[in-house]
């Protein structure tokens, strides 16, 4: 036992593990750029501030948050939308709209941890600033989408939403909205029906939370109230991406308005939410305008949770090429050979533990190596070497310059 253990909710990632985690990062990326977006990078703590600004002050206790020597009170970032919106008021105000940005970063949250949940975890997200056109917004739910299958997900499944459907629908029962908002966010339909018991409307509310099909959405509003939805649901099938109206999308927090979504894998069980957001308005809370924005975040633990569950083959790293000098005097020409290739790109290993022959070969069969270089001093005058192939046991020799040929 070592005397000091990782903090509760927090991971070590082993070098197998993070070759699979750069992987999918990677392909998740392409994709983000495949639409337009461009990375950014914020602090890992910001001002308090900021987020009580955005979601009150019950997230203190939801954050790490500490006072610095001179007294601010700092926060580790929960998530990233909030500095991504701070910095665009900083810095990116000027730029020019639509403004397209995606991040990825490690996040904090001062949650009960459990498979799936973390105190550390990381997320990768975007913001679109400058346009909220119903094709914008099926835009960036096709982005979602997109990423996710990018990634080689088979199942996941997306849910749409309309704010202003839903807070319509409660305002006319005449409820309180935050405590009921709240019991939609978690699917707590008995606490919901409780809640409405002996309402005007209350069965009529309880429908209109479990409609899932447009067409039907006609019972409860009038056409210009769903043409909004309707518009960005037609988009998204010209996107190709497949949907399904979800009226009881509620994504909690208050500064979240008109289109909402969500985005499963259902394999997952409890933590199966991959992706959140929706339009929101964020900038006049901090001072600014209100340019139009929306965006969402993707579990990047989740989906490598997801992918193992579903058996995903995550592609293996490039082999590394190992080499073992006979004798002393070889070991400084094991350093330029390992040099020179090194500098054509390849991954290269050499004996750092002046092993005897077998005991190297050994090392190098452990660590994945495909090809071993043998070097010997006679062979080496003559400007050959012996190339191993590591899993026929099959040797020939070659010349140095015609090496990475067969590599
Ligand atoms: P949110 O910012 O709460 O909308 O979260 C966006 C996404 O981040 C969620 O859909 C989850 O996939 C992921 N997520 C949120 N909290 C955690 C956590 N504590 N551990 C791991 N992933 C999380």
């Amino acid at each position: 036992m070592v005397a000091v253990s990782k903090p509760r909710g927090t991971r070590d990632f082993t070098p197998d593990e993070m070759e699979r985690r750069r992987a999918v990062e990677k392909k998740m990326r392409q994709v983000f750029e495949s639409y337009g977006y461009r990375e950014i990078a914020t602090p890992t703590m910001e001002h308090m501030e900021l987020f009580t600004m955005k979601s009150g002050e019950g997230i203190i206790d939801e954050t790490y948050s500490f006072h610095d020597k001179s007294g601010r009170m700092l926060a580790l970032r929960p998530e990233l939308t909030a500095p991504t919106m701070r910095f665009y008021m900083e810095k990116m105000r000027m730029s020019p709209k639509p403004l397209k940005v995606y991040y990825f970063g490690n996040c904090f949250r001062y949650d009960r941890p459990q498979k799936g949940r973390y105190r550390e975890f990381w997320q990768m997200g975007c913001e679109l600033i400058g346009t909220d056109k119903p094709e914008a917004i099926a835009e960036l739910i096709a982005t979602a989408y997109h990423v996710l299958k990018g990634t080689g997900l088979k199942d996941v499944k997306l849910r749409v939403g309309d704010l202003e459907l839903l807070r319509s629908s409660i305002k006319k029962l005449g409820v309180e909205s935050p405590e009921i908002m709240r019991l939609i966010d978690k699917s707590d339909y008995e606490g919901i029906e409780k809640m409405i018991e002996g309402k005007e409307g209350a069965d009529e509310f309880m429908e209109f939370l479990n409609c899932r099909d447009f067409n039907s959405l006609g019972k409860f509003f009038d056409e210009n109230d769903v043409e909004r939805i309707g518009s960005v649901l037609e988009w998204l099938s010209a996107f190709g991406v497949p949907y399904v109206l979800d009226t009881s999308i509620a994504r909690g927090l208050d500064y979240y308005r008109g289109i909402v979504f969500e985005i499963d894998a259902p394999s997952l069980g409890a933590e199966k939410q991959l992706c959140g957001g929706g339009e929101y308005s964020l900038l006049p809370i901090l001072g600014g305008d209100d340019t139009p924005t929306s965006g969402f975040a993707l579990g990047f633990d989740r989906i490598i949770i997801a992918l193992e569950k579903e058996g995903y083959e995550f592609p293996l790293p490039p082999e590394i090429v190992y080499i073992h000098p006979i004798g002393d005097e070889m070991r400084k020409e094991a350093v330029s050979l390992a040099t020179e290739l090194r500098g054509k790109g390849i991954k290269v290993e050499m004996d750092l533990m002046r092993r005897s022959m077998q005991k190297s070969l050994q090392y190098a069969d452990r660590i994945g190596a495909k090809v071993a270089i043998i070097m010997g001093p006679d062979e080496w005058a003559k400007g050959m070497v012996t190339l191993k192939n590591m899993e026929t046991g099959e040797q020939k020799e070659v010349e140095r310059e015609e090496i990475s040929k067969f590599l």
